[in-house]
């Protein structure tokens, strides 16, 4: 290729017209891309800054896809690559083979999780990790002589992503609602009833509960229960004090697994390194991905504890027939080593925690500043801001005005890039900016979020 015509590919109007050609995005609104492009097209990121193709530098509060916990441009990370790549850059872990940096970082996965979570599955993201955790619960109640015993029981706005049996598990309807069928034997209960989970018969909404559910489908039928310690895309949903325990106890009560997804909360982005340490739980499996390399290379995992694997292993003798190319990647689990030994070497739990603080306190100051906004929360570096027409009655905005996207949009104008997140007639901005801010980033952060707002308002008000 000439000089002159990788110089004129990489030309801002000329990549638009590229990538309108030839790029099928992701969750994305194709009828959109076919009119307008692309959106944002990056080329560069370092901390917690990107640069645009037209050398515009944009704070990413929102850490991409709330996975860049470590920030953009790490040196160490590009060594620890290239390092693994010249050494083995693949080996696979079929037919009972291993190499080096999968069992270093299984031993690694061990040591960070609660209890006794201590045997990874890996994979490449977490799609495949929920649907990892999924075939095993359910190999498992087949070799136990239960094979009835397959229902999994999902939470409503919950998100475990887009292979068939996590998009079926996925409680945000337009996700499911892509495909004409479901697989079958995924169930949705409501979230956050914690009285009706610990046995109160007398609340309206028991029927929806997962208890409710439980009974009504017979615990004998229900393989698992799944959920993400807090809800990410439905909303940034915290749970309420005792709802994770309460649900655990039920799963106890009749042995039935309980899952944790923790793809966007694990690896600190909640201000504890898992979602479920924020309440002192113990799931059966978890499901891990995003944070774990921080974006710098695909991986993922299901965690399990080892009773688990050492009954699946006594129950029979025949392969688990179950496993992709990419578990045990050599090169992705070399940078998930390197990302975690950062992660603790310059404490970003702690710093996630602190700093989510900060971002409480600024989006509270949001909230006086502007009579749009309520219900401001925090869970370390996962937060959200609400926008509401009239937040004292609790008025929505009229969903043809896409409140949250505008605001998003106005914070784009801003170099601010935030998610909007309207599933279940919510309008919320998302923050999760990676682990690395500073008092001084959430600051600015928040500066722009309200000039922002402030924009949005003058155009409804
Ligand atoms: N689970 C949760 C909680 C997620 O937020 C996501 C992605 O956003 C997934 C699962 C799916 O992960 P992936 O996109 O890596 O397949």
């Amino acid at each position: 290729m000439n000089e002159q015509f990788v110089k004129e590919t990489r030309q801002p109007e000329y990549l638009r017209k590229l990538d309108k050609e030839h790029y099928f995005h992701p969750t994305t609104p194709l009828k959109l891309h076919q009119e307008n492009g692309p959106g944002l097209i990056i080329k560069e990121g370092k901390g917690i800054h990107v640069t645009d193709v037209y050398d515009d530098v944009y704070i990413d509060g929102v850490s991409s896809l709330w996975n860049v916990n470590i920030g953009y441009g790490r040196q160490e990370m590009a060594e620890a690559a290239k390092q693994q790549m010249m050494r083995l850059s693949y080996g696979s872990s079929f037919f009972n083979n291993s190499n080096d940096q999968v069992i270093q970082l299984s031993e690694k996965l061990a040591e960070l999780t609660p209890g006794n979570l201590d045997v990874s599955f890996f994979t490449s993201g977490g799609s495949e990790s929920n649907e990892s955790a999924f075939k095993i619960v359910r190999h498992y109640w087949k070799l136990k002589g239960r094979p009835e015993r397959t229902k999994i029981i999902a939470l409503d706005l919950s998100y475990h992503g887009v292979t068939m049996g996590a998009t079926s598990a996925t409680g945000v309807r337009e996700f499911d609602h892509m495909i004409t069928s479901s697989a079958p034997g995924f169930l949705h209960a409501k979230p956050y009833l914690t009285d009706c989970e610990k046995g109160d018969k007398s609340q309206p909404d028991y029927e929806s509960s997962i208890r409710g559910i439980v009974e009504k489908e017979g615990p004998e039928t229900v393989a698992a229960v799944i959920l993400e310690p807090i809800q990410g895309v439905g909303g940034i949903n915290i749970p309420p004090e005792g709802y994770l325990k309460a649900v655990r106890e039920l799963c106890d009560e009749y042995g039935i697994y309980m899952i944790a997804d923790e793809v966007i909360c694990g690896f600190g982005r909640t201000g504890e390194m898992f979602g479920v340490d924020n309440w002192e739980v113990v799931p059966d499996l978890m499901s891990v991905a995003k944070g774990i390399t921080s974006g710098y290379m695909q991986l993922g995992a299901v965690l399990l504890k080892s009773e688990l694997r050492d009954e699946l292993a006594e129950m029979s003798d025949d392969v688990f027939f179950h496993g992709f190319t990419y578990s045990g990647h050599p090169t992705a689990c070399a940078v998930g080593l390197k990302n975690l030994e950062i992660i603790e070497n310059e404490k970003l739990v702690q710093n996630s925690k602190h700093m989510g603080d900060e971002l409480l306190k600024g989006l509270a100051y949001l909230e006086e500043q502007h009579q749009v906004t309520a219900k401001s929360r925090t869970a370390g570096l996962l937060g959200a801001i609400e926008l509401y027409a009239d937040r004292d009655s609790g008025k929505a905005f009229d969903p043809s005005l896409h409140a949250a996207q505008q605001v998003v949009e106005e914070c784009l104008s801003r170099n601010l890039l935030l998610r909007p997140l309207s599933f279940g007639g919510m309008n919320a901005v998302a923050l999760a900016p990676p682990l690395i801010v500073n008092k001084g980033d959430i600051e600015t952060m928040i500066d722009r979020l309200s000039g922002a707002i402030k924009a949005f308002e003058n155009k409804v008000l």
